[in-house]
């Protein structure tokens, strides 16, 4: 199963993203996760994104694409995936196209987690006093806001005429939203 999660942040992506590649044995690839190891353990690339991160700006692309097509050639990574976080503009996601189709091994589903803007706030709140991440403040929260409406958004349309978007109702229970997923997963498998 190869997914790619969408969402603005906030939207509990990480956390299916986890359960998910529990139900369905497979890695898990998150950038912002990767960049924040980086950032952490001081290496060039940490460097380099530290910046960006602390910003709430996205990381140019050629850097990530780099980073993620390297993530993806990886053995754990050649039948399965949750990618959460990959892509956010529309050239990721042709160059995910490019490689996936190279391996002649497709998305199975871009899963696109719906809340609205009011929810998505009080979340960052509780995570930012919760988790102290440095941009999780509220001038940073509005800005990473503006960059999901501005560059990621549009892929909810690229997705869509690719035939692969699943939207996911993502207000309720974790464990709810799981099944909201594995249903819909489930629903698209057997209609094609
Ligand atoms: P996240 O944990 O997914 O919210 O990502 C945290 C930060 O990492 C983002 O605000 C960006 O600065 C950077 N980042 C993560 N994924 C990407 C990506 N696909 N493209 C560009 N920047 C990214």
């Amino acid at each position: 199963m190869r997914l790619v999660l969408l969402g603005p942040p906030g939207a509990g992506k990480g956390t299916q993203a986890a359960r998910l590649a529990e139900h369905f044995h497979c890695a898990v690839v998150a950038t912002g996760d990767i960049f924040r190891s980086h950032v952490s353990n001081g290496t060039t690339l940490g460097r380099l994104a530290q910046e960006y991160l602390d910003r709430g700006d996205l990381v140019p692309d050629e850097i990530v694409i780099d980073m993620v097509m390297q993530r993806l050639s990886q053995s754990d990574c050649e039948k399965s995936f949750v990618l959460d976080g990959f892509p956010r503009t529309v050239a990721q996601a042709e160059a995910l196209d490019t490689k996936l189709a190279e391996a002649e091994s497709p998305l199975a589903a871009a899963l696109f987690f719906e809340i609205s803007e009011e929810e998505l706030f009080r979340r960052l709140a509780g995570r930012s006093a919760a988790l102290h991440r440095s941009d999780d403040t509220e001038q940073t929260i509005r800005h990473r806001l503006e960059v999901f409406a501005i560059k990621t958004r549009p892929l909810v349309d690229y997705y869509e005429r690719g035939g692969l978007l699943l939207r996911v109702d993502a207000i309720g229970a974790i464990s709810e939203i799981t099944k909201r997923i594995l249903d819909g997963l489930e629903q698209r498998s057997t209609s094609t």
